[in-house]
């Protein structure tokens, strides 16, 4: 009996799962994992590759990002790649308001052809729906591209982000009856400008009056009223960036009842609190804000004990200097380097940070090096439970044969520093300045293809393929609790 031989043997590796870390060799034959084994050495290989005292973990997925500023969708995959992240799934929304014409499903259209031509790894899209786009011909268009969740913003009003109430009810329920999944960023936007109002009249708009004016009950009202939305329209509920401590009682009241409801996190809520914005101001305004450590240890808490389902970045690429001037979240940003951090309003400041390089790298190291959970458990919430949600499983998310080969080597011995320095996309600074973590992404590939090795991005542009979700192999269209 002869065998052709294979494109890529990993050898010597601890294979990581959900269900656990085994001793096993991956063998890769046209794009896909052909078999995983206790030992494959025997089998020809064109390429071996000695995964001995690495992990050998499914390629990250990362499900929550905007590249969509500095960091388009080229510089943030390539950034992306180097954090051991070989799936991304942007955020994409209308043009509107910056004066660029065409519906969201148009804009979408044309980030997919873009990115076909510069990511540097393969993607799938989410849709975000602001007040003014038309759900009943926008949902259904976009499932059937492929375009299965729907993000809205049940703050931003004045930004023209907001989604309001009756319109988010409409969209959910023509998400629900298709396949599609509804996904919001939750906090209370008239209540945050009711503050923000407030503390600007009295004069307290520098950076420690940024926390106070964003508190966490609007985070758990808006979670709470989203989350009841869902269930009155049996629509699954993805709920963005968890920040709050108390928004695990929210969780843990309507999960299990109806349409699944899901729970994110980032790296910056697990890692971050509020003292990042007293040291740096501008350069720490996220929203949700950066709380308190009780907040963050809330966060691992939810992760552990399956009420939070992944761990997205949330990046957006910006640098200080547009950090400082306010640039907007989506669309062209005005460069303001002659406005230092103490000369406006924290209120004018924009949102949003580059965290997806640092996510794997600090997600193992304060979640699995310091005992809050195990490494089975990171597979789950940052490569298994994202395919699953959003229909990717098992192409992505899984080491199995007939999944893509997508996997990265993680050697956990390796000790190094984060930093602005060693980072590869444009923006030119990092909240994890100085973080020294255990354990570093040193391999990956991408459908067989080697992405990183030695140091060095080894794929071109033009590999990149969409991913369109499918909402017949979604965890969330078969109404069980796929996700673990
Ligand atoms: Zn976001």
């Amino acid at each position: 009996m002869t065998e052709s031989a294979a494109d890529y043997l990993i050898e010597g590796g601890l294979v990581v799962s959900g269900a656990g870390v085994t001793r096993r060799d991956v063998l890769v034959r046209n794009g896909l994992i052909s078999e995983v084994g206790p030992d494959l050495s025997g089998r020809p290989s064109k390429r071996v590759v000695d995964a001995s005292g690495k992990y050998v973990l499914p390629g990250i997925i990362d499900a929550h990002n905007h590249p969509v500023n500095t960091d388009k969708i080229d510089t943030f995959s390539i950034s992306a790649a180097f954090g051991g992240i070989t799936t991304v799934i942007p955020f994409i929304q209308n043009l509107r308001r910056h004066g660029i014409a065409g519906t969201t499903f148009d804009t979408i259209q044309g980030f997919i052809e873009e990115a076909e031509r510069i990511s540097y790894l393969d993607f799938g899209v989410h849709a975000i729906l602001v007040g003014d786009d038309d759900v009943d011909d926008q949902v259904p268009r976009l499932i059937k591209e492929g375009v299965i969740s729907f993000k809205m913003f049940m703050t931003y009003p004045r930004r023209g982000m907001m989604m309001p109430d009756d319109k988010m009810l409409r969209a959910m329920t023509l998400a629900s009856h298709q396949g599609g999944v509804a996904m919001v960023h939750a906090e209370n936007g008239y209540c945050i400008d009711f503050m923000v109002d407030k503390l600007t009249a009295e004069g307290k708009t520098s950076r420690e009056h940024y926390a106070p004016s964003q508190p966490r009950i609007l985070e758990v009202e808006a979670a709470s009223r989203a989350a009841t939305y869902a269930r009155v329209t049996n629509c699954p509920l993805y709920i963005v960036h968890l920040s709050a401590r108390e928004v695990l009682d929210v969780l843990t009241r309507f999960k299990g009842g109806g349409a699944p409801l899901y729970g994110e996190t980032c790296p910056q809520y697990l890692d971050l609190t509020n003292q990042a914005m007293l040291d740096h101001g501008p350069l720490a305004k996220i929203g949700p804000p950066l709380r308190e450590p009780a907040d963050n240890e809330a966060m691992w808490r939810g992760i552990a004990e399956r009420l939070i389902d992944t761990v997205g970045s949330d990046f957006c690429g910006f640098n200080k200097s547009q950090k400082h001037s306010g640039g907007q979240s989506v669309g062209p940003i005005v460069d303001r380097p002659d406005l230092d951090e103490g000369s406006a309003s924290i209120f004018d400041a924009s949102f949003g940070g580059n965290w997806a390089e640092q996510m794997l790298p600090v997600v193992y190291e304060e979640g699995v090096n310091k005992g809050r959970i195990t490494l089975p458990r990171l597979v789950q919430v940052m490569c298994e439970n994202p395919a699953k949600i959003f229909g990717l499983y098992p192409k992505k998310g899984v080491l199995q044969p007939g999944s893509d080969a997508d996997l990265v080597l993680f050697d956990p011995t390796l000790r190094h520093t984060l930093g602005a320095e060693s980072q590869h996309c444009l923006s030119d600074f990092t909240m994890f300045e100085g973080k020294e973590v255990l354990g570093k992404p040193v391999f990956s590939m991408q459908r067989g293809e080697t992405v990183i090795e030695d140091g060095e991005l080894k794929r071109a542009q033009g590999k990149a393929k969409f991913l369109p979700g499918n909402s017949d192999l979604a965890a969330f269209a078969t109404g069980g609790h796929a996700v673990d």
